[in-house]
């Protein structure tokens, strides 16, 4: 193996910007890529064993005020049948969880100013009062200190926001000029700071995304050490002004999550919807480069459709939470069990 690649397995981390974009261009030789999976493999069993961490993903609104370029929800796509779910109706699908045996319930969203801060703390504090030895994942885009702070305070354990890109000429491909990247990144150190277990994480052949740029997100993952990383495929929807971009690349988001793994051995990482979405294997494959969470669907299924996020997402079969014998009998055929605990990170 060359030594950068093995330089970087060693270390979990390399020396610069240029470093880890020559790692990417070493790893599209298959024998160097099968070595950082079968590294990274080593590594998530070294922190989590076997377990497959299950986190119910309920999409509560579809409103966002965003105008993301690459996004199916975004405020322009006048096509998006729009849906917001009502305080009871999440706690529904947190009974309908809870009874199927999920203890994470992520509450995924546009961002929606109908979840004022008084109505979203409300919402979490009456999951964790109805179920109190759950964990509550929020990922609800960019809010205030204090309106993070206040969520905290009402049981929020978790938070999800991917950085996107960490490359401010890339940030600007992608979103709005009154988004910023600055203004992203102030928002996952607050969260760090507020004591969240945090996930970052970028979306893998979005348009204008270079191994340069992925050489910064791996440089900002590893300056940030989130506790969990989602990072996935774009896959255009055709209601967007990306509609006609080419999807990433399995093989390149499967090879990052490898290389996410090696960077942060103990991340919690989702074998994500889109890369199911992507490959019929999709999960599988995930698992078996390094990944350990699955989060099946728990929206109503009536809904499920609306919330999309680009064309053909997935929420049936075994990405739906009503089958979860069946993505226990998929994940155990790879000797792998689901682990329907909590599931906190390791410490290393
Ligand atoms: N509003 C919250 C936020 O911005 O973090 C949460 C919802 S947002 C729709 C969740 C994630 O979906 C984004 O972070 C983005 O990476 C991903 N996403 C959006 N459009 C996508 C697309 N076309 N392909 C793949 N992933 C996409």
């Amino acid at each position: 193996m060359t030594d950068l690649v093995e330089r970087f397995v060693k270390n979990h981390k390399l020396e610069n910007r240029e470093e880890y974009r020559e790692l990417l261009k070493h790893l599209e030789d298959p024998e160097a890529a099968e070595y950082v999976r079968v590294r990274a493999v080593k590594l998530r069993e070294r922190h989590y064993g076997r377990a497959v961490y299950v986190r119910g993903l309920i999409e509560f609104t579809n409103y966002c005020r965003n105008g993301c370029y690459y996004c199916g929800i975004n405020r322009e796509n006048q096509r998006a049948v729009r849906y917001r779910l009502t305080p009871e109706e999440i706690l529904e699908c947190c009974r309908q969880g809870w009874e199927l045996g999920f203890r994470t319930f992520v509450l995924q969203g546009g961002e929606d100013a109908w979840f004022t801060d008084e109505r979203l703390a409300e919402v979490v504090s009456s999951v964790k009062r109805a179920y109190p030895n759950c964990a509550v994942t929020l990922s609800v885009g960019e809010r205030s200190y204090e309106s993070y702070e206040k969520l905290k305070k009402a049981g929020a354990d978790r938070y999800l926001l991917r950085h996107e890109t960490a490359s401010e000429a890339h940030y600007a491909c992608l979103h709005p000029s009154e988004m910023s990247l600055a203004a992203r990144k102030q928002c996952l150190r607050s969260l760090k700071s507020l004591s969240y277990q945090t996930g970052a994480g970028f979306m893998v052949g979005s348009p204008g995304q270079t191994y340069d740029t992925l050489a910064q997100d791996l440089m900002f993952l590893k300056e940030l050490q989130p506790e969990m990383a989602g990072i996935g495929p774009f896959i255009p929807h055709q209601d967007t002004r990306f509609a006609d971009q080419r999807a990433g690349s399995a093989e390149l988001t499967l090879r990052l999550l490898s290389v996410v793994r090696i960077l942060l051995p103990a991340v919690l990482l989702p074998a994500t919807t889109a890369l199911g979405t992507l490959a019929a294997d999709g999960r599988e494959q995930g698992l078996a480069a390094g990944a350990n969470v699955v989060m099946p669907n728990l929206s109503p299924r009536n809904r499920r459709k609306h919330y999309a996020l680009y064309d053909n997402k997935l929420s049936e079969g075994e990405e739906a939470a009503e089958r979860l014998s069946a993505l226990a009998k998929r994940v155990k055929a790879l000797g792998y069990y689901l682990d329907m605990g909590r599931g906190d990170a390791a410490e290393i």
